[in-house]
């Protein structure tokens, strides 16, 4: 019943202020476009269901191709699917501007989160062949593939592939839910292990990568403004940390003769709340998951397995707030009578978007009469990866209530269409030069 009624575009288009839609810019199109996306996957809660290899990402992308091909860029796909729109520059030979996002989502997740960032760097074509204008440098809308990694439990995939930055042995090994090896999967989406493992993108001929993403956050709400600049995506870093005691009876064990894993690792959390401000104002740590052993109501915990996650935009304050962390972790271990173990799984080099772009950014949204915020990403981005090899920079668009990865996630096309003024006043700076 809910396909029938469902219309993105006729509750975008409710509040939309139509005097936004001007220099080429179409609030209309964007919002029938992300209501053509969003039907395909649509789930019977209203959300998106598109995970990364599947059919629908494929489908996803075949429409916003169609679309492509219709504003005349030139269509190209690498071996990893990540779909590339080409609008040649004067100067063909200058390293081209990049601008896009994904349209894979996590399982029923939301309409915003990637398609409005391949969208609004369409949009930017739409504009420029409206006035017959041609940039200095060639210009790219780019889509990448499975940037949510649900389906694989990675993520990123598309620009870690184009970037070089994937792990042959690693990825070969990724099964899927149904246990579907990676390279079976790939068969499937049409691709083939042979080209994935061999893009080799020739990183000289990007200038820089800009992505649109909503904020999945409230700050914005907070300041009251339609649009923020990234100041820094965040890199995880994964503890993994086991305390180890001694299980015994709850009954017969008498409480100053017990070494309960449990108890030192509880006190051990709950102290590292209040580490992360002593490092920066943007640092975050998180334990979300334990396992405790044997995990029986009448026994004393003898082991527990933790998991901090600990992120920040500047990898000297994140190192230096694990050090905080393994130290906290230490002390606590001792005064309880139990052994700690704890090794580091996972470690992302965050990316601080460079004071050169920020500037610049900050110029462009204040001719926009939008007052230019700084907002960090805790979540990555594929301009986290990009940003691992070539300038970045990023723009977010008010979340609702910061909701995301949920079929409530909602932005307004007026926030939507006011970022696209800005995105393609900055665009054209950075193909001018
Ligand atoms: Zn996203």
């Amino acid at each position: 019943m809910r396909q029938l009624e469902w219309n993105l575009s006729a509750n975008l288009l409710k509040e939309y202020d139509e005097k936004l839609s001007r220099d080429g810019i179409d609030g209309e199109r964007l919002a029938a476009r992300l209501h053509e996306i969003s039907k395909i996957g649509l789930t019977s809660d209203g959300g998106s269901h598109r995970t990364g290899f599947s059919n629908e990402e494929k489908r996803a992308k075949d429409l916003v191709k169609g679309w492509m091909k219709k504003a005349r860029l030139e269509i190209y796909e690498d071996g990893a699917g990540n779909v590339f729109g080409r609008l040649e520059g004067k100067n063909p030979k200058l390293p081209s501007v990049l601008s896009g996002s994904h349209v894979d989502s996590v399982p029923n997740g939301g309409h915003f989160d990637g398609p409005l960032g391949v969208l609004s760097a369409l949009e930017i074509v739409e504009a420029w062949n409206k006035e017959g204008f041609q940039p200095e440098r060639s210009y790219e809308v780019v889509i990448f593939t499975d940037e949510e990694g649900s389906r694989f439990n990675s993520g990123l995939t598309g620009s870690r592939a184009m970037t070089g930055e994937i792990e042959k042995d690693v990825q070969y090994t990724l099964m899927d839910q149904k246990n579907k090896p990676f390279e079976k999967v790939l068969d499937e989406a049409g691709l083939s292990a042979s080209a994935f493992f061999e893009i080799n993108r020739d990183l000289n001929e990007i200038s820089h990568f800009v992505e649109v993403h909503i904020e999945q956050g409230k700050l914005l709400e907070q300041y009251g403004q339609p649009t923020g600049i990234v100041s820094g995506i965040a890199g995880p870093l994964w503890l993994d940390m086991s305390f180890e005691g001694e299980a015994g009876h709850a009954g017969n064990t008498p409480m100053n003769d017990r070494r309960d894993a449990l108890v030192a690792a509880g006190e051990f959390i709950s102290k590292i709340h209040a580490l992360p401000k002593r490092v920066s104002d943007t640092a975050v740590a998180t334990v979300g998951k334990l396992n405790v052993s044997p995990n029986g109501p009448n026994v004393i915990p003898g082991e527990v397995k933790l998991i901090v996650d600990i992120r920040d935009i500047s990898e000297d304050t994140r190192d230096e707030l694990a050090d905080l962390i393994i130290k906290e972790a230490g002390n606590t271990a001792e005064n309880y009578g139990v052994s700690l173990n704890y090794k580091q799984t996972i470690r992302v080099t965050p990316v601080p978007i460079q004071d050169e772009y920020i500037d610049r950014l900050e110029k462009h949204l204040q001719n926009h009469s939008i007052e230019p915020k700084l907002i960090p990403s805790g979540a990555g981005h594929d301009a986290l990866i990009v940003g691992h090899h070539l300038p970045v920079s990023m723009l977010f668009v008010r979340s609702q209530k910061g909701i995301s990865h949920n079929p409530e996630e909602w932005s307004t096309l007026n926030d939507c269409v006011r970022t696209i003024h800005v995105l393609r006043e900055y665009i054209e700076s950075l193909t001018k030069e």
